[in-house]
């Protein structure tokens, strides 16, 4: 009886366990498995293969029932997920619907997510800039949060390590703002960005337009190949999964990538609800998971346990690990975990209208558009506001049709777009300040369908963030003014935090455990095999999206956590 009992402890336990398979996981995946390690990967939502559950990935817009719009119903079923942009017709599958997975709102948040091996890899817009000491050095040069651990060249080999596999296209543009990477070769501008870039050039020092960055195999290397992922093709329905793995995704790369090492087991429908830490070993052993099929409790154990179910998830599933040494969640000594939650504020845009150039137009399409780094207290405090905004910019030129005409003319009459002039527009990317009054709390009745607490946010905006969007419109109206566009309007959305899907912190890195949940390597300050390598491990929010960071943070931890596992030390 001993024996059976032995070897079905033996069935589930591995020497790591990953929880959620988005971009982060997807990295601890294959870093790990890379190593030797066997490691289960536990993922809430369905599988998702490559290109096989992609059931919209060739399907032509007059191929759906609606054109890619989205029914009234479904829009009414979903006031949160339609807000956003990338949620229509030929997506919807990889969203999670508004009364699948309740949350409370304590103040207005949007919250986006997507419960499938591959999370929000799948759906991402693929901007990818490294973070600089700007960023890092931030929260203590100018008084907020916590120091981070770290600085950027703890971190600047694992993003170039991360860059080579994952494929980021970009241009060497030598800015202290924005370290450059290893990039493959940049999209190309088009006339009316080309000069916008010159105009600014010419009338400011410190304000640069450049290409964006993005995680886009503009030209394969061999690394990509042995992945399996070609060229992109500059389809921009990227969203949708692209067959050709021409954006980075955990489907296209990391997680079959892992699977070719023998050493991955993929348990998809599998909800995490807590970690076991053991009082007597004084670590954790491993998880307790609700089989989302069965609703069956089970358990799982390793030597190791990475969290990457995305910032706010991550931050519910230690929050639910509660155990007489950490009842107020997993590695809680300090008392801020769920605080000092942060995101970026996308509230405001600017568009307008260039009658120049009338003469060209832009052929194809391109998954990326022009980035404007932060500019406003780089080098010393010179505004109202802490920190600031960086801006995406893109032009294109307008056309309308002439939808004169029935039958054969009319369809004649539609293929032969008349070109009106060139529209220019801007949205703003403001980085938000760390507060201890921004947190995620259990809700103490609410369940989910799983039993497991509603996570309860409460999380907004303050006086910094609408400072910072007057400014960002004041700016970008001059910046256009300069260059000579025309019919100019600025708009505040006031949209809910949560919009941007940039959430991050409630698990922060700091040096001191008294005010923070992890080291400098990821890992718990009182709990040390168990690493937080997604969004929720974040101090400061910075300006840049925040993707790249979280795979290069992962790769560093899975690379420490391997050599301190062989030194015995966890
Ligand atoms: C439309 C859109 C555009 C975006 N654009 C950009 C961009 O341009 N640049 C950028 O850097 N970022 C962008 N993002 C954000 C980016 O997608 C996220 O930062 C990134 O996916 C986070 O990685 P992650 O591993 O933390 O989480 P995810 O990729 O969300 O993966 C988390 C996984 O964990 C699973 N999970 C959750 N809870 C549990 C549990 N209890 N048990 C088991 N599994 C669980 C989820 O199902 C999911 O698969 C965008 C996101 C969206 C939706
Ligand atoms: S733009 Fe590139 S990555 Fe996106 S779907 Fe098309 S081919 Fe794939």
């Amino acid at each position: 009886m001993a024996n059976i009992a032995i070897d079905a402890i033996k069935e589930v336990t591995y020497d790591a366990i990953v929880i959620g398979s988005g971009i982060s996981g997807g990295w601890a995946a294959k870093e790990l498995t890379g190593k030797g390690l066997r490691t289960l990967v536990l993922e809430r939502g369905r599988d998702v293969k490559h290109i096989v559950d992609y059931p919209t990935t060739v399907t032509n817009p007059w191929e759906f029932e609606h054109r890619g719009q989205l029914p009234l119903e479904i829009r009414e079923q979903n006031p949160i997920v339609s807000k956003c942009y990338a949620f229509y017709e030929g997506t919807t599958h990889f969203f999670v619907k508004d009364a699948e997975h309740p949350y409370v709102q304590e103040k207005p948040f949007d919250w986006i997510r997507g419960y499938q091996v591959g999370g929000k890899s799948l759906l991402w817009a693929r901007q990818t800039q490294r973070w600089s000491d700007f960023d890092f050095e931030g929260p203590a040069r100018d008084g907020f949060a916590v120091d981070w651990p770290i600085r950027y060249a703890d971190l600047a080999p694992w993003y170039s390590y991360v860059e080579k596999f994952a494929g980021i296209s970009g241009n060497k543009d030598g800015l202290a703002t924005l370290p450059d990477g290893e990039f493959l070769p940049p999209h190309e501008w088009n006339c009316v960005e080309s000069y916008f870039q010159k105009q600014m050039a010419g009338h400011y020092k410190d304000r640069h337009v450049i290409m964006g960055r993005a995680a886009h195999i503009t030209k394969p290397q061999p690394i990509h190949f042995q992945q399996g992922r070609a060229q992109c093709q500059h389809r921009t329905i990227c969203e949708r999964g692209c067959p050709y793995g021409g954006y980075f995704s955990s489907n296209a790369s990391t997680i079959p990538w892992a699977a070719k090492t023998g050493k991955m087991t993929l348990r998809p429908n599998s909800v995490v609800h807590s970690i076991i830490y053991d009082e007597k070993k004084g670590k954790a052993v491993g998880v307790r998971v609700v089989d989302a099929t069965t609703h069956k409790m089970m358990e799982f154990y390793a030597r190791i346990i990475f969290v990457n179910a995305a910032a706010l998830n991550t931050n519910l599933v230690l929050l639910n690990s509660t155990s007489s040494r950490f009842p107020n969640g997993l590695g809680n000594d300090s008392g801020v975990l769920g605080k000092y939650v942060a995101f970026h504020n996308y509230r405001a845009r600017i568009s307008g209208e260039y009658d120049g150039m009338l003469e060209s137009t832009t052929d194809g399409r391109r998954p990326n558009s022009p980035y404007i780094p932060r500019f406003r207290n780089v080098y010393k405090q010179e505004m109202d506001f802490l920190r600031g905004y960086a801006a995406g910019f893109s032009a294109g030129r307008m056309s309308h049709t002439n939808q004169d005409g029935i039958g054969a003319s009319l369809k004649a009459n539609l293929v032969k777009p008349i070109l009106d002039g060139w529209y220019v527009g801007s949205h703003m990317m403001g980085e938000t300040i760390p507060k201890e009054s921004n947190f995620v709390a259990l809700d103490s009745n609410l369940k989910d369908p799983f039993g497991i607490p509603q996570l309860r946010i409460s999380v907004g905006y303050d006086d910094n963030d609408d400072k910072m969007v007057k400014d960002y419109i004041e700016q970008m109206t001059e910046m256009f003014t300069i260059a000579g566009f025309k019919n100019i309007k600025a708009s505040d959305s006031k949209q809910a935090a949560g919009l941007d899907i940039h959430e991050m912190g409630g698990v922060r890195m700091g040096k001191d455990p008294k005010t923070s949940i992890l080291n400098k390597w990821n890992q718990m300050h009182a709990c040390k095999n168990v690493f937080v390598t997604d969004g929720a491990c974040m101090t400061s929010t910075s300006t840049q999206n925040p993707s790249l960071t979280y795979m290069a943070m992962t790769a560093r931890a899975a690379d420490y956590a391997v050599k301190e596992m062989k030194k015995g030390t966890i």
